[in-house]
């Protein structure tokens, strides 16, 4: 239902919970955040309820300046904690915050997922496995992986996913669900609705169905599916706070 995102220099958890509650007016069933630090393996803390259940669980030594985070509202899989965003990998390589339905989640299962042992019942999980099975398989880098991946998965979906030891990239995509990035000193945002960002920055650039966006603290990287580099203007965004 909503997605928000950090890569920077500050307190992520901070930014990501009050960007969250500001998404809190679109209905929702669970959420959750993960968290990330170079030294750290990341944290993810998720909770079914109000985001307010989330924050009480978000103890004081979740820190880093990188995260992802979402609030859910159920379409494959009853609202659980299991079943609530971020997913990962297996392995915990690769987690993933979607927006969305997959379509051809099923027939993902039987081409690719034999063998790998799915703990809810998402189509989310699904691409996320997909994804790490994909950079297993042929060696990829995260950004391949996810690339690959992206021309496999039919559907509705705004991603944003991180590799779990590398909180310095989020990498982002959307298709018929809405995406944005908020352009910020020395950090950069990611969102479903330009609201959840709009205490942090108010420029905002607009991403295109089919586009790969690789988000750093201090540039973004627009590529269409041609592998090309897009330079695409931004935006002031004019909402009253
Ligand atoms: N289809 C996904 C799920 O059921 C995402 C739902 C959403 O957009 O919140 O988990």
């Amino acid at each position: 239902c909503g997605i928000v995102g950090i890569v920077g220099n500050q307190n992520a958890k901070e930014i990501l919970l009050t960007g969250l509650e500001k998404l809190e007016y679109r209905g929702y069933d669970s959420a959750g955040i993960f968290v990330s630090e170079s030294e750290n393996e990341g944290q993810l803390i998720k909770a079914v309820g109000r985001i307010a259940n989330l924050r009480e669980k978000v103890s004081a030594d979740v820190n880093g300046t990188a995260g992802i985070g979402h609030t859910r509202w159920a379409t494959h899989g009853v609202p659980s904690e299991t079943n609530a965003h971020p997913h990962t990998s297996s392995n915990e390589r690769f987690v993933l915050v979607h927006n969305g339905v997959i379509e051809n989640y099923e027939e993902i299962k039987t081409d690719y997922l034999a063998g790998v042992n799915l703990i809810g019942e998402t189509d989310t999980e699904v691409a996320i496995q997909l994804i790490n099975v994909l950079a297993e398989k042929e060696n990829l880098s995260a950004k391949e992986a996810f690339k690959k991946a992206l021309t496999i998965i039919k559907g509705s979906y705004a991603f944003a996913m991180m590799e779990s030891n590398q909180p310095e990239v989020i990498y982002v995509a959307k298709n018929k669900s809405p995406l944005l990035i908020g352009l910020g000193d020395s950090f950069n945002v990611v969102c479903s609705d330009a609201m959840a960002m709009i205490t942090e920055t108010k420029e905002f650039v607009e991403i295109m169905d089919g586009e790969l966006v690789i988000v750093e603290a201090d540039k973004i990287t627009i590529e269409n599916q041609a592998g090309e580099t897009i330079n695409r203007d931004s935006y002031e965004a004019k909402i009253d706070v």
